[in-house]
């Protein structure tokens, strides 16, 4: 597959350059080699898209809902129909699995436009009768909106916030990861071709900088980010100067809680998902699994068998199962981590070691024994490291499970619906599981509470997110006034 663009940049319906921007080099994860070689957006660059999606914007307010809709679904359809061809590049991108990107990644994009497209007819505000006068409210678009992606689902989070806001009238420029900068250029390009006018979905390449300048553009009205807290905390800040709307969906430390009446086959499955799954790169995985002692055994003897299965390897054969980091530097912190647990007197049960090579892999990792003030219970790693601690008590270890900064999602596994019912209603967590770990399914909110972010993404809850509400008073009775 050639995997280098055209050009770095999509805007206004067609690929352009600018070789005076920065170099990004794209490197397969799982080789190590260059795979395309794309330039950081300059301010022109920058400008031209913001001016592309203001136009656009324009031509698609005045179109119905019904007709938004439908480019939307019709996008969705072609994505299905072109499923291997973006799956193979989303594994060159981030080096997942082809096994999980040709279900989980160019899918649940689609996913995205066909829910969102499905919306954009019934996107209605309502009539409030106020005795004889009435109100009635109208959802408006908010402008131009800014995507900013991270960079372990890259064809997601470009459908994910380019769905909703687009169902709502809006306009994006989206500016992926400068680590896998190649998906989203192909989500804008399927976009086009299914009928969205030129410049309404433009995507823009780009290191922090890039994203920094388009939050504070004055011709931005809404930003989303996916990132790190710290990144969160920049656009943030930043947005506030402009008074902009905010989406975060930032990073975690989920807990997920094992009863001794568990299902151990399907804890240790939840387990699994919750940290192995993309290599452990996912922001809601449930890293701190507490297991009631009584199980514990059973529980990580079952686990480290499971674990010892998993195909490590080529990440475009369709049997591997687990494949590289993203990058060497994230390969490099997830060591440190490692390093780090195995200092802090954490067991080493599995994994723990590089995969020589010239590719990012890491062995997944388990340590038992681990305690609530070590770093590797407290740090969100962002790799295939999964943290084992001990619990006896429902209260004490709800009470552990909450005492963290970040507040994503939390599981809970237990045959006992009354206990699963309680653990859930006391979890400070946006989202939550019982007996399942990581579904994202489009028809439900997802996102975060305390440091893990702001507003949510997914199911109707996102159109607040991307639209306002107008109220207009109508008067049917004689109006008075003092003099
Ligand atoms: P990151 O914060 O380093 O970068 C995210 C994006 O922000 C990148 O596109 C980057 O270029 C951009 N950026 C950096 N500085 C910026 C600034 N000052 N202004 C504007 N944009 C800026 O995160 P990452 O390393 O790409 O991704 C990993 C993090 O993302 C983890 O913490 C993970 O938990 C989180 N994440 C969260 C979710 C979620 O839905 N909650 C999903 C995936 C990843």
């Amino acid at each position: 597959m050639d995997t280098q663009p055209i050009g770095s940049h999509f805007i206004g319906g067609l690929y352009v350059e600018d070789r005076a921007g920065e170099l990004i080099e794209v490197v397969y994860p799982a080789t190590g080699k260059v795979i395309a070689r794309l330039h950081s957006a300059t301010p022109s660059i920058i400008s031209r898209a913001l001016e592309s999606a203001k136009s656009a914007q324009k031509i698609w307010a005045a179109m119905t809902g019904t007709q938004r809709g439908r480019v939307l679904r019709r996008a969705a359809d072609i994505i299905r129909d072109r499923n291997h061809e973006l799956s193979v590049l989303e594994t060159y991108d981030t080096g997942k699995p082809y096994q999980e990107t040709s279900v989980a990644d160019a899918t649940s994009g689609a996913d995205s436009l066909e829910y969102f497209g499905g919306l954009a007819g019934s996107i209605t505000g309502e009539h409030i009768q106020y005795g004889e006068d009435f109100i009635y409210t109208v959802r408006e678009p908010l402008g131009v909106c800014v995507g900013i992606g991270a960079w372990n689902y890259p064809t997601q989070i470009a459908c994910w916030k380019g769905a909703p806001a687009l169902a709502c009238g809006n306009s994006m420029v989206f500016k992926p990861s400068e680590t896998t900068p190649l998906s989203a250029l192909k989500v804008a390009e399927i976009l086009m071709e299914a009928g969205a006018p030129a410049g309404l979905y433009n995507v823009i390449q780009g290191y922090g900088d890039v994203g920094a300048a388009l939050v504070g553009d004055p011709r931005v009205d809404k930003v989303s980010l996916t990132g790190s807290v710290p990144t969160g905390r920049k656009v943030y800040a930043a947005a506030a100067d402009g008074m902009k709307h905010v989406t975060l969906e930032l990073g975690g430390k989920s807990p997920i809680i094992i009863f001794d009446d568990a299902d151990i086959e399907a804890a240790v499955s939840g387990a699994i998902l919750g940290n192995f799954y993309s290599s452990g790169q996912v922001c809601s995985n449930g890293t701190r699994v507490f297991v009631h002692k009584d199980i514990k055994q059973a529980f990580l003897k079952r686990l480290t068998e499971r674990v010892s299965k998993a195909v490590i390897g080529d990440p475009m054969d369709p049997d591997t199962s687990f494949g590289p980091m993203v990058s060497k530097t994230q390969r490099d912190i997830v060591l440190g981590y490692i390093d780090q647990g195995v200092k802090e007197g954490a067991t080493l049960v599995t994994g723990g070691k590089v995969i020589e090579g010239d590719g990012f892999f890491i062995q997944p990792t388990v340590f038992a024994d681990v305690t609530d003030d070590m770093v590797i219970a407290r740090e969100e790693i962002f790799g295939p490291v999964m943290a084992v601690l001990d619990f006896e008590d429902e209260g004490d270890v709800l009470a552990r499970a909450n005492d963290t900064e970040f507040g994503l999602a939390a599981g809970v596994f237990t045959q006992d619906l009354t206990r699963a019912h309680r653990v859930v209603a006391r979890f400070e967590a946006g989202t939550c599981y019982i007996n399942t770990y990581n579904d994202a399914p489009v028809e439900a909110p997802f996102g975060g509470t305390k440091m893990s972010g702001v507003g949510r993404e997914n199911s109707k809850d996102a159109l607040n997110h991307y639209s306002q509400s107008k109220s207009v008073y109508v008067r049917m009775s004689d109006l008075e006034a003092p003099f």
